[in-house]
């Protein structure tokens, strides 16, 4: 296996309370923390791993956003990832992307870079939307192992095993493939300051998505974001009567 290119988007930081900007149009990302998408992290670990492994020989961190989508870009490299590709997209145009152009481009660059693995997260903790490594993998008419909680090379190709509802489930898959990266595939490294700094200095590509020849007119229209209702306050009761009662007097027993 040559080379594996990993998805990793720049997403507002998980511990952030994300609000809804006044005019209901998207949320604020001004002046807010962001970082790289969590189950990123966990594609790029292994990747990286698969490298140490010497079952692959480099591994290539793609982000498509605005300039400071490099950043996660540079976090991937100092976590050791060889190389990255910036496909730079204006903010105003980022925000009405969707994953169908997010996989036209990964699937453009996987076929330029000749990788014989795309490895994603199993969705980005922003839009949630869970499509991208699918869409990839139709787009390129790639098998797919999504959800994956053990990668493992074989001779004929990958033995995967899937979280799925009801356990793991385990596949199957020729090379070349498309993966996503579910929680419990690997603990993610942290970046050390030698490795930061490191980082710095490997190469990054900046690309436009006209570059590669991908279209990226929005589908869809933004009508509204809105909130979730806010919930109404709980109430304490004393004892299981009095519980059974207040079911029964809001008509749910
Ligand atoms: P989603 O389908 O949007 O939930 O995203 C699933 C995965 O696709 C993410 O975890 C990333 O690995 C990849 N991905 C989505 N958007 C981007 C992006 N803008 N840049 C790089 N990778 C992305």
């Amino acid at each position: 296996m040559a080379r594996v290119l990993v998805g990793v988007k720049r997403v507002i930081d998980y511990a952030v309370k994300v609000r809804v900007k006044p005019d209901k149009t998207g949320v604020v990302t001004q002046g807010v923390k962001h970082s790289m998408n969590p189950f990123d992290e966990i594609a790029v670990e292994e990747a990286v791993k698969m490298k140490e492994k010497k079952l692959a020989t480099e591994v290539i961190a793609v982000s498509v956003g605005p300039a400071q989508s490099a950043e996660v870009i540079r976090t991937a490299m100092a976590m050791g990832a060889d190389r990255g590709v910036h496909v730079d997209v204006p903010q105003a145009e980022y925000e009405l992307l969707q994953p169908i152009h997010i996989s036209k481009i990964l699937a453009k660059l996987a076929l330029d870079e000749k990788a014989d693995l795309v490895i994603l997260g199993k969705q980005a903790i922003d839009d949630d939307a869970n499509q991208t490594a699918q869409m990839t993998a139709a787009v390129l008419d790639w098998p797919q192992g999504t959800f994956c909680n053990k990668i493992e090379k074989t001779d004929a190709g990958l033995t995967i095993t899937r979280e799925i509802d009801g356990g793991l489930e385990t596949i199957k898959t020729k090379i070349p493939a498309v993966l996503s990266a579910d929680l419990r595939l690997n603990t993610p490294r942290y970046a050390t300051l030698p490795n930061i700094m490191k980082a710095k200095k490997k190469p990054l590509k900046k690309v436009t998505a006209k570059d590669l020849g991908v279209d990226t007119t929005p589908r869809i229209d933004v009508i509204s974001v809105e909130d979730p209702p806010v919930r109404q306050a709980g109430a304490t009761v004393a004892d299981v009567d009095a519980l059974v009662a207040k079911l029964k007097e809001g008509g749910h027993i």
